[in-house]
C-alpha cells in the first residue's frame, strides 16, 4: 500500500509550532485531552448501537486502554470506540474544523504568559495536537466501526504527516505517543494515575493502565450528577466542571439538582467565572451534554437551553428521555421543552439571588462576562422579560460602576417620564458626547449602552416600570419637563441676541444637508450638535444599519445650536449686518462639520474642512 503525505492546515500548522514550543506550566493536560476523545468515541458508538448494534460486535466492554512501554519510551493511549476511517483521519487530525479558528491562532500567538496560552487552549481545546506538548512524534492506528480496514496516520508535528492502510484486527483507536527528551515522567504508571485521578476521575468509563504486567484498574467512574449535593465537594464540582467544559478556571456557580414527580431528570450546571473567547460566535457549540439514564446521548442540542444562556455549561440526565431518541425527536419531545423551562427558571433564580447579594462584586464580575449574552434574551423571550430587566446591568452618567434600573428609576428627577439612554461604540467617547450636555446639567442620569444588542432589546421591550426608554439622540427628549436642581438653573447663560437671524441664515446655508436648525435645550459647553428628529431613527442605530450596509445614505440630521456659546453669539452679531457674508458661511461649515467629527463621523468634505480651517486659523493668528 502507498504511503500518502498531507499538509496540515495552516493554522494547525501554526498552532503545532506554539504548542510544541512554549514552556507549559501543565502538560498533563494532554492525558485529559486524549482520555476525553476516547471517551467521546465510545459514547458516539454507544449512541450509533442503540439503532445499530452490530457496530459493538467482537469490542468487549467499552474502555479505554494506557499502555506504558519504557523500552520503547511511548504510551499509547487506546479505545475500541467508534475509530476513524481515512478520510476522517485527514479531516478530524489535519484541521481545526471549528469556524473561528485562525482567530484562535491569532489569540494564542499574541497571549503573553505561559498561563494565558494554556487557559486559551483550555477554552478552546486543542484536543489532540497538545500530544506534541509530550510527543516528538505520533502515531494513530485507528478503524472505524462498522468497516475492515485500518490506517496508520504519523506526523512529528511539524508540516505535514503521512497515512497509510495498515492492519488493525479490532475497531477503535490507538494513539502512540514516542515522549521527547525531558517528558519520560509519563513512563511512571503513578504520575499517570495521579493525573487521571485529578482530571478524569468521572469519565463514565473504565481506564485501564498496563505497565508491563496486568492491567490495572484506575478510575471511580462513577457519575458525579447522580449523588446528592452533601456527598459532593466544592473540589469535585470543580475538576468535573473542568473535565466536562475543557475549562480552566473555577465555576462561578453550580446548580445540582433532582427534579422528582412529573417527569424525572437530574440537571448539573455550571456558569463560568471567564468568559470563553468564542462567545459571540454564532456557530459556536451547545454546551449542555443530554444524556438518557447515564447514557450520552448528545451535546448538539439546542433544545435544552435557549441561545441566550449558551455561556451555561453541565448536564442533564433524564430517566424519562427514551435511548434511541433522534434528533428530530428531541426537537419536537414535549418532555424536553418542559426541562427546558424549567432549567431557565432554575438559571434565572440563581443570578437574580445572586444579583440581590449585599456583596455587588461577584455578580458584577459576571455581568461583565456574559452581560451582553443574557441581554439577547430581552428581545429574543418576552417571557422573561420583566425578570430579565431586573438582572441588566448599565454603565451611566451617575455612577461609574454598574447600576441596575431600580438604582435609575430611583433616581428619577421630577417631571422625568423617560429612561434616557444613548448608544455608541466606545464609553468614553459616550459619555463625553455633547448630546448629554443638557442632561447633565439638570441632572438627569443617562444610560451608556455599548453593545450592539442594546439597538434591538430596546426597541421590542419599549418601557420598564411604565417609563419609556428614550434615546437622547432624539430631539424630542423634552429637557423643559424636568425640574432642574435650583442651584444649576441659575447658571444658565442668556442667550445671544439675534439667534433667530441666526438660525435662519444657517438654514439658508445648509439647505439639504440638515434636516433643520434649532436653538438647543440640551447644550451648555458645545457649540453644536447633531441630533435625530424625534420620529426618526436613533443615530446610532443608523450608523450599525449602514456599516452592515442595511441602509445606503445617511438619513439628514437636526443641527442644534447653543444659544449661549460665544462662537455663537459671535456668529449671531454678524448675521444681523447687511450684505451676503461669505465668511459666514464658511464659518457655519465648520460648525456642521465640528458636530459630526463629535459624533465620531468624518467631516462630510475632508478637504474643504481642512481649508476652512486653515483660513480661519491664519486669520486668528
Ligand atoms: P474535539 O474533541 O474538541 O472535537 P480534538 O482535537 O480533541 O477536538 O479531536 C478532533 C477530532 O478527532 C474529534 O472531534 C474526533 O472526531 C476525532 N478523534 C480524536 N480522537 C479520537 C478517537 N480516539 N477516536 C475517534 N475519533 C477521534
Ligand atoms: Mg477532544
Amino acid at each position: 500500500m502507498t504511503l500518502e503525505r498531507h499538509g496540515f492546515q495552516a493554522e494547525v500548522s501554526r498552532l503545532l509550532q506554539i504548542v510544541a514550543h512554549s514552556l507549559y506550566s501543565d502538560k498533563s493536560v494532554f492525558l485529559r485531552e486524549l482520555i476525553s476523545n476516547a471517551s467521546d468515541a465510545c459514547d458516539k458508538l454507544r449512541y450509533l448501537a442503540l439503532t445499530q448494534p452490530e457496530l459493538l460486535e467482537g469490542g468487549g466492554e467499552l474502555a479505554v486502554t494506557l499502555t506504558i512501554d519504557k523500552k520503547a519510551k511511548t504510551l499509547t493511549i487506546a479505545d475500541n470506540g467508534i475509530g476513524m476511517n481515512k478520510d476522517d483521519l485527514i479531516s478530524h487530525l489535519g484541521t481545526i474544523a471549528r469556524s473561528g479558528s485562525a482567530k484562535f491562532v491569532e489569540e494564542l500567538e499574541q497571549a503573553k504568559s505561559a498561563d494565558d496560552k494554556v487557559s486559551l487552549i483550555g477554552q478552546f481545546g486543542v484536543g489532540f495536537y497538545s500530544a506534541f506538548m509530550v510527543a516528538d512524534n505520533v502515531t494513530v492506528l485507528s478503524r472505524k466501526a462498522g468497516e475492515t480496514q485500518g490506517w496508520r496516520w504519523i506526523s512529528d508535528g511539524t508540516g505535514e504527516f503521512t497515512i497509510e492502510a495498515a492492519d488493525k484486527p479490532t475497531r477503535g483507536t490507538e494513539i502512540t505517543l514516542h515522549l521527547k527528551k525531558g517528558e519520560s515522567e509519563w513512563l511512571e504508571a503513578a504520575r499517570l494515575e495521579h493525573v487521571i485521578a485529578k482530571h478524569s476521575e468521572h469519565v463514565a468509563l473504565p481506564i485501564h493502565l498496563v505497565d508491563g504486567a496486568e492491567p490495572k484498574h484506575v478510575n471511580q467512574q462513577a457519575a458525579l450528577w447522580t449523588k446528592s449535593k452533601s456527598e459532593v465537594t466544592t473540589e469535585q464540582y470543580r475538576d468535573f466542571y473542568r473535565h466536562l467544559a475543557h475549562a480552566f478556571d473555577d465555576p462561578w456557580a453550580t446548580i445540582h439538582y433532582k427534579a422528582e414527580g412529573k417527569i424525572d431528570y437530574t440537571a448539573l450546571l455550571f456558569i463560568p467565572s471567564m468568559r470563553p473567547f468564542d462567545l459571540f460566535n454564532p456557530e459556536r457549540k451547545q454546551s449542555l451534554k443530554l444524556y438518557a439514564k447515564r447514557v450520552f446521548i448528545t451535546d448538539q442540542s439546542d433544545e435544552i437551553l435557549p441561545g441566550w444562556l449558551r455561556f451555561v455549561k453541565g448536564l442533564v440526565d433524564s430517566e424519562d428521555l427514551q435511548l434511541n431518541v433522534s434528533r428530530e425527536m428531541l426537537q419536537a419531545s414535549p418532555l424536553l421543552a418542559k426541562i427546558r423551562a424549567a432549567l431557565v427558571k432554575r438559571v434565572l433564580s440563581e443570578l437574580t439571588k445572586r444579583a440581590n447579594d449585599d456583596d455587588k462584586a461577584p455578580y458584577e464580575t459576571f455581568w461583565d462576562n456574559f452581560g451582553p449574552v443574557l441581554k439577547e434574551g430581552l428581545y429574543e423571550d418576552p417571557a422573561q422579560r420583566d425578570e430579565l430587566l431586573k438582572l441588566v446591568r448599565f454603565r451611566s452618567t451617575a455612577s461609574d460602576g454598574w447600576v441596575s434600573l431600580a438604582d435609575y428609576i430611583g433616581r428619577l428627577k421630577e417631571g422625568q417620564k423617560a429612561i434616557y439612554y444613548i448608544a455608541g461604540d466606545q464609553l468614553d467617547a459616550l459619555s463625553r458626547s455633547a448630546q448629554l450636555e443638557g442632561f447633565k446639567a439638570k441632572g438627569i442620569e443617562v444610560l451608556l449602552l455599548t453593545d450592539p444588542i442594546d439597538e434591538f432589546w430596546i426597541p421590542a421591550v419599549e418601557k420598564f416600570e411604565d417609563k419609556e426608554f428614550r434615546s437622547v439622540t432624539r430631539a424630542g427628549a423634552d429637557l423643559s419637563d424636568v425640574k432642574a436642581d435650583d442651584k444649576k438653573d441659575e447658571a444658565k447663560k442668556p442667550v445671544a441676541e439675534n439667534i433667530d437671524a441666526l438660525i435662519s441664515f444657517l438654514k439658508m446655508t445648509y439647505k439639504d444637508a440638515v434636516k433643520d436648525v434649532r436653538i438647543s435645550e440640551r447644550l451648555t459647553d458645545s457649540a453644536c450638535c447633531l441630533v435625530a428628529d424625534s420620529g426618526d431613527m436613533d443615530m446610532h442605530m443608523e450608523r450599525l444599519l449602514r456599516q452592515h450596509k442595511r441602509l445606503e445614505a445617511s438619513l439628514p440630521r437636526v443641527l442644534e445650536v447653543n444659544g449661549s456659546h460665544p462662537l455663537v453669539s459671535a456668529m449671531a452679531k454678524q448675521a444681523t449686518k447687511d450684505g451676503d457674508w461669505p465668511e459666514l458661511a464658511e464659518t457655519a461649515w465648520l460648525l456642521l462639520d465640528q458636530a459630526r467629527i463629535q459624533d465620531g463621523e468624518p467631516p462630510a468634505d475632508p478637504a474643504a474642512f481642512v481649508k476652512r480651517l486653515n483660513a480661519a486659523l491664519a486669520k486668528a493668528i
